[in-house]
C-alpha cells in the first residue's frame, strides 16, 4: 500500500472555496494509487477565536479544559472536509486525535506524542482512500484530550507519516517552500530545492515560521521526507532531507534572524566553580530561554559573562540577577533590549573554513560593528544593533551568493581534501 500524507494549515481550510483546493491536492494523489492520510489544522482564526474566547471566561482557565476546547477548531475542519470527499464518491471519514488513538503526556497545552496505534491506521486504510486526521490534539493516558502546542499540527502530520511508513510527508501552507532567508527582508531570497533537517532547525529556530519545530525534529528522528509547498500552485517546494553530498557544494544554506532579543552582560563576576550555575539556575527555574552565552577567559579571578533572553523577559531577568549580584561579585550589569541575532547557517561549514572571515569582512564593508559572536558546528551568530539587522541579512545574503543556485560540486574522482 502506497501511502501520503498531505497536512493542510489553517488558511488552506479556511472557507469552501479553498478545501476545494485540498479537494484537488487529494484527488492527485489519489489519481497516482496512493492512499492518503489528510491532516487538517482550524480554520484561520479560529484557534486564535477560541483561546480569547476562554480567556473571557476565565483569568486562569483550566489547562485541561482549554485543550478539550481548542481541539474543537480542527475537528470542525476533518468533519466538513470529509463531507466533500464524500459528496464526490471518496471513502472517507475523520478521525480525531482520541480516535485514532494518538496517546501523549499530559502536559496540556504543550503535550509531547508517545504512541500511535498503527496497526488501526493501517486496518482504517484498508477500508477507506481518506482519512480526514484532526492535528494538533491526541489524548493522554486518562483519555483526556491534549494538543501539542501551537502550530503543532505539522508534528501530527510528521508523526502519522511515521506510523504509517508513509512515502512522504507534503506539508501544503501559504508560502511556496523554504528560502534562503525572509523574502521580506531581502528581495534576492531564493526558494531552496532542498534543505538538511539540522539546517531546517536552525532556520526555523530563529524565525523562519514555515514549520513547528518539533515537527522538524520528529522528521530527522524517524527520517520522514518533508515536503514544504503552496497550497494553491503545483510548482515543488523546499524538501526537507537528511543531508546528502549535493548539499555541501552549498557552503552556506541560508541566512535567519531574530529580532527578539535582549543582551545583558555582568561585569567582573568571580571566576570560580558554581558562578555560572547561580546565574543560569534561577532564570531556568524562572522559564527563561537564555539563548547565547559567552564567558570571557578570567583576569586575576574575575570574568565577565555575557548572554541574551528574549526582549521580554528582559525585566525578569534583570530582576533576578539583582536578586543574586552580590553572591556573584557583579561589579556592574549592562543590557541592551535593542539587540538582534543574525545567523548564517550551512551543513557545508563543518568541512570548510574561511566561512566566518567571509561574514566579517562583508559586515565591515557596510561598517555594522559585531556585538557577540556565537558559532556552532552548522552556524554563525552575530549579534547586532536592532536598526541594522535588515542590511545584515542582505549584506550576508550576498556576500555568500544566495541568490545564486549553488553549482554542484565537481570533484575529480579520487581527488581528497
Ligand atoms: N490550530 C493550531 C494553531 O493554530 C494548530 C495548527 O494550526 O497547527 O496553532
Ligand atoms: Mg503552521
Amino acid at each position: 500500500m502506497r501511502i501520503k500524507v498531505q497536512k493542510f494549515g489553517g488558511t488552506s481550510v479556511a472557507d469552501l472555496q479553498c478545501m476545494q483546493q485540498v479537494l484537488n491536492k487529494v484527488r492527485a494523489a489519489l489519481d497516482d494509487g496512493y492512499k492518503v492520510l489528510v491532516v487538517l489544522s482550524a480554520m484561520a482564526g479560529q484557534t486564535d477565536y477560541l483561546l480569547s474566547l476562554a480567556n473571557r471566561w476565565s483569568s486562569t482557565p483550566d489547562p485541561a479544559e482549554l485543550d478539550s476546547m481548542v481541539t474543537t477548531g480542527e475537528q470542525v475542519s476533518v468533519a466538513l472536509f470529509s463531507m466533500l470527499l464524500q459528496d464526490q464518491g471518496i471513502k472517507a471519514r475523520s478521525l480525531l486525535g482520541f480516535q485514532i488513538p494518538m496517546r501523549t503526556d499530559s502536559n496540556f497545552g504543550r503535550a509531547r506524542i508517545l504512541d500511535i496505534d498503527s496497526p488501526r491506521l493501517q486496518a482504517m486504510l484498508e477500508q477507506y482512500d481518506v482519512l480526514a486526521i484532526a492535528g494538533f490534539q491526541g489524548c493522554d493516558c486518562e483519555d483526556r484530550l491534549t494538543t501539542l502546542g501551537r502550530g503543532g499540527s505539522d508534528t501530527s502530520a510528521v508523526a502519522m507519516a511515521a506510523a504509517t511508513n508513509a512515502e512522504v510527508c507534503e506539508i501544503y501552507t501559504d508560502v511556496d517552500g523554504v528560502y534562503t532567508t525572509d523574502p521580506n527582508v531581502c528581495s534576492q531570497a531564493r526558494k531552496l530545492d532542498k534543505i538538511a533537517y539540522d539546517e531546517m532547525l536552525e532556520m526555523a529556530s530563529m524565525g523562519a515560521k514555515v514549520l513547528q519545530i518539533r515537527s522538524v525534529e520528529f522528521a530527522k528522528k524517524f527520517n520522514v521526507p518533508v515536503h514544504v509547498r503552496s497550497t494553491f500552485t503545483d510548482v515543488p517546494g523546499t524538501l526537507l532531507v537528511q543531508e546528502d553530498n549535493s548539499m555541501e557544494s552549498a557552503l552556506v544554506s541560508g541566512i535567519a534572524y531574530d529580532k527578539d532579543q535582549a543582551l545583558i552582560t555582568l561585569a567582573n563576576v568571580y571566576d570560580e566553580p558554581g558562578i555560572s550555575a547561580t546565574i543560569f539556575e534561577p532564570l531556568a527555574i524562572a522559564g527563561v530561554v537564555v539563548d547565547m552565552i559567552v564567558q570571557n577567559p578570567s583576569r586575576e579571578g574575575r570574568t565577565d559573562m555575557t548572554f541574551t533572553v528574549p526582549k521580554g523577559d528582559l525585566e525578569q531577568t534583570l530582576q533576578i540577577i539583582d536578586n543574586i549580584k552580590d553572591q556573584i561579585g557583579a561589579k556592574a550589569v549592562f543590557h541592551n533590549p535593542k539587540v538582534s541575532k543574525v545567523s548564517v547557517i550551512g551543513m557545508g561549514m563543518r568541512n570548510h573554513s574561511g566561512i566566518a572571515s567571509i561574514a566579517f569582512k562583508a559586515l565591515r564593508m557596510e561598517n555594522i560593528n559585531i556585538m557577540l559572536i556565537s558559532t556552532s558546528e552548522i552556524k554563525i551568530s552575530c549579534l547586532v544593533d536592532e536598526k541594522y539587522t535588515e542590511l545584515t541579512v542582505r549584506t550576508l545574503h550576498e556576500a555568500f551568493g544566495l541568490d545564486q543556485k549553488p553549482q554542484p560540486a565537481c570533484e575529480e574522482p579520487g581527488q581528497s581534501q
